[in-house]
């Protein structure tokens, strides 16, 4: 595995891997280069991304950059965990060919003045309890595709709204890069799996569980035949401020799984999603329910 911490050594890399896919590729070998972009602190859930690129690539890519243009002046930043060293054996033990770990400064360089922006789908949910958030994602995913020029990229479903979003932005720009999102991967009392869960306390991470448990009776009352929305997310919200009196709800919302619209009447896939802010972390979550299973 090699470590690349300019862009010059991605670049570098990248050219040789070309070469050497385009030998596989005439035996039978996948020719493609998958992405992964990350903030680092990886676990089961970044590395079941990593992992599906391995199977589908051919040259393994994961990015680890703790992006300060995605946070706001009281999220955090500065205490985002980045146990580098324990990522970079992650990496090489799930076969990853080149982790690129950049320095703010290589990312934003003085004079730097760039903002790639998508307007619609990052209105909604995150976007208006993380004003600016999408702004910095776009911008860095951005760059770090044309960076890497990888064929596919891999983004987890835990984030439903950045996986809309940075498929927006690929339509609208022309970006020659396919975009794969993989199922959320969640603990065994269903929380899904996020670095940030390391901030909560014994009691907010018991009835942290309790995000996935609205999700699932939105789910069942949704396949026993409810269809009015407002009334899923009258119950979801009733479900978790019993189950999880330490949280705050900044929203739940049920919409559709393409446009982000809100559904009042459901008639086809529905996607529900919410964040709750409890004292020592913001989680979200999301499911995707099919009406017809
Ligand atoms: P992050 O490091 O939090 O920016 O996440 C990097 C990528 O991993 C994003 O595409 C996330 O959606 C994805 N990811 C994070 N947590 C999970 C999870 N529990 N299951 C699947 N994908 C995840």
């Amino acid at each position: 595995m090699k470590k690349a911490t300019t862009i010059e050594q991605v670049r570098e890399a990248i050219g040789k891997a070309r070469e050497k896919l385009r030998q596989a590729s005439q035996q039978g070998g996948s020719n493609l280069i998958g992405f992964v972009p990350t903030m680092g602190a990886l676990h089961a859930g970044h590395f079941s991304l990593i992992d599906t690129a391995r199977r589908e690539c051919g040259f393994v890519v994961v990015s680890i950059f703790v992006n300060p243009t995605q946070f706001g002046p009281n999220e955090d930043y500065e205490r985002y965990p980045r146990p580098l060293e324990q990522d970079l054996a992650g990496c090489e033990s799930h076969g990853v060919d080149l982790v690129f770990v950049p320095t703010v400064e290589q990312m934003y360089p003085a004079g730097f003045s760039t903002t790639v922006r998508v307007s619609g789908v990052t209105e909604m949910m995150e976007g208006q309890f993380r004003p600016g958030h999408f702004d910095g994602v776009c911008t860095v995913v951005a760059k770090l595709f044309s960076i890497v020029g990888a064929d596919v990229a891999y983004f987890g479903a835990k984030d439903y709204q950045q996986a809309v979003v940075i498929k927006r932005m690929v339509a609208d720009l022309n970006l020659p890069i396919r975009i794969v999102v993989c199922p959320t991967i969640r603990e065994k009392d269903g929380l899904a799996i996020s670095s940030r869960n390391t901030y909560l306390d014994k009691h907010e991470r018991a009835q942290a569980a309790s995000l996935y448990g609205s999700l699932q009776l939105a789910e069942e009352l949704i396949h026993n035949g409810q269809r009015n929305a407002k009334e899923i997310i009258r119950a979801v919200r009733r479900h978790l401020a019993e189950h999880a009196p330490l949280g705050k709800i900044d929203y739940v919302a049920v919409v559709d799984p393409e446009s982000l619209q809100p559904i009042d009447e459901i008639k086809d896939d529905v996607v529900i999603a919410l964040a709750v802010r409890f004292p020592s972390a913001r989680l979200i979550d999301n499911i995707r329910v099919d009406v017809k299973s």
